[in-house]
């Protein structure tokens, strides 16, 4: 029991932007929750509050839903964007209460309770809760927004697939004047992301662009691993990460832990400890911080700027507002930025706004802990639960596997990527590796293409 029950905050409410299209559907005195982010978390939250007598808004920069955790496969062409990704719309098609808006929230005014969009008027609410997620977080090394690839979004990923792609290619075209590190991509960061990034880039180099590009030799195109920490993998047990370093070794990784980056340009990286490793591609998966959005609420942060939120997930002297997920912390001991704190958290603050509404105080919200999981690419993967039983290899893959299709949404798409999967997996094959002249185009590292 955290605090009083808001029962204040019910009813008889009228919205200031009851006129917006989006409202069309809104009941005007039923209580309004407005969500921005369509993420784990919103999307969590959103579908627990079904039955709930609320009018539900959820707000996101984009019309989809994204599945993060399968970015790397659509970055190493093994699956497509649209595998990974699911229209908000299609998602609450049936839920009656929830109505989507396509925006970017650029503020929140806590005292009048209205968000304000990068497109139409202000949106009013009686709760808000705030998913809005992580961005990638460069920790000021020199070079990375210009030169680096990050692994957030779905364009993100499509990008750096597109530049590894195009790079080939114009080796291609001159095969015996390759730049050195023109083919090599360096990745920093050695947490699940990283190891995932450089298992997926071994294999699309040595099963699929070797033999695509037949006169070109795949010596020149090395995968590089750069992790400051002494172990791969430092958030699992230390076997796990051994497994890690020997898997990804064994297949023609070249792995460097203990040494961070000083500097990234466009052609080569710097270490920490002086060494230079010519690579035209840097994909830096080094670790996230919060959505900016965080700054622009206003709203008290904690020192790695995450909105602070009290035990039940609210946010101090504000109980109209939560926030859940990547952007949130309680400011002493913050949960892992990890899709399963978002979920919980968006199935929690559901349960407490129906408290509240039913005049009950709210309750303190308890993480569970279920385990982590990392692929080290083909038949390989780590899997730790939270009883402390490990599985690695084979099983730990199935294991792997089997969790990311129960999670992603829709049935399309889970049979799509059950049926790409199976396919790489017979063939060593991967169909998402179309290159257009536009996609040259757009990719502005690339002006040496003609
Ligand atoms: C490459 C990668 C691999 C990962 N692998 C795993 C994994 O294997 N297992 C795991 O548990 N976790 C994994 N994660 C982490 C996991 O995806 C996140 O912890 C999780 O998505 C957080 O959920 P969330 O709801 O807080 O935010 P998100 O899921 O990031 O959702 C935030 C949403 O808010 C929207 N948004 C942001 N700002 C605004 C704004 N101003 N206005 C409107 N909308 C906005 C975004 O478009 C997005 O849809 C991975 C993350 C990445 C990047």
């Amino acid at each position: 029991m955290t605090r009083p029950a808001a029962a204040a905050q019910v009813g008889g409410v009228t919205h200031p932007d009851s006129a917006t299209p989006h409202s069309l559907n809104v009941v005007k005195d039923r209580h309004r929750v407005v969500v921005i982010g369509a993420g784990f978390g919103g999307l969590a939250l959103a579908r627990r509050l079904r039955d709930a007598p609320v009018d539900v808004v959820v707000i996101d920069a984009n019309n989809f839903h994204t599945f993060q955790p399968l970015l790397y496969q659509v970055a190493t062409a093994g699956l497509g964007a649209d595998d990974i990704a699911y229209p908000v719309r299609g998602i609450f098609r049936r839920q009656r209460n929830v109505t989507f808006r396509m925006a970017r929230v650029t503020s929140v005014d806590v005292d009048a309770r209205t968000v304000h969009l990068n497109s139409g008027g202000p949106l009013h609410y009686d709760t808000l809760v705030i998913a809005a997620g992580a961005v990638s977080n460069s920790f000021g090394v020199t070079g990375v927004d210009e030169h680096a690839f990050p692994l957030k979004s779905v364009e993100d990923a499509v990008a750096l697939r597109n530049h590894v792609l195009a790079k080939f290619e114009t080796a291609a075209a001159a095969p015996n004047a390759v730049e050195p590190g023109a083919l090599s991509v360096v990745v920093c960061g050695g947490g699940p992301t990283g190891v995932e990034m450089a298992g997926g880039l071994i294999e699309l180099f040595e099963h699929v662009l070797a033999k695509d590009f037949k006169q070109l030799d795949v010596r020149h195109a090395q995968v590089i691993l750069v992790e400051m920490g002494e172990r791969l993998l430092g958030t699992f047990a230390p076997k796990s990460g051994l497994r890690a370093l020997r898997t990804l070794t064994r297949r023609g990784v070249e792995v460097i832990t203990g040494t961070g980056i000083q500097s990234i340009d466009a052609v080569a990286v710097r270490l920490t400890d002086g060494r230079r490793i010519d690579a035209h591609t840097v994909v830096w998966a080094a670790g996230v911080q919060a959505s900016p959005l965080a700054a622009a609420t206003g709203l008290p942060l904690t020192r790695g700027g995450r909105i602070i939120v009290g035990p039940d997930l609210s946010v101090p002297g504000h109980p109209e507002i939560y926030a859940i997920g990547d952007i949130a912390a309680d400011g002493t001991t913050p949960l892992p930025q990890v899709a399963q704190p978002a979920i919980q958290g968006g199935r929690h603050v559901a349960r407490q706004i129906e408290r509240s509404l039913a005049g009950q105080p709210t309750e303190t919200f308890t993480y569970h802990d279920k385990g982590s999981m990392a692929t080290i690419g083909r038949h390989d993967a780590v899997a730790e639960f939270a009883n402390g039983r490990r599985l690695s290899g084979p099983l730990g893959w199935l294991a792997w596997l089997g969790l990311h299709i129960v999670y992603l949404m829709g049935f399309r798409n889970r049979l799509n990527v059950l049926l790409n999967w199976a396919w790489n997996y017979v063939t060593y094959d991967r169909s998402a590796r179309l290159l257009g002249a536009d996609d040259v185009d757009a990719d502005d590292r690339m002006s040496e293409l003609p």
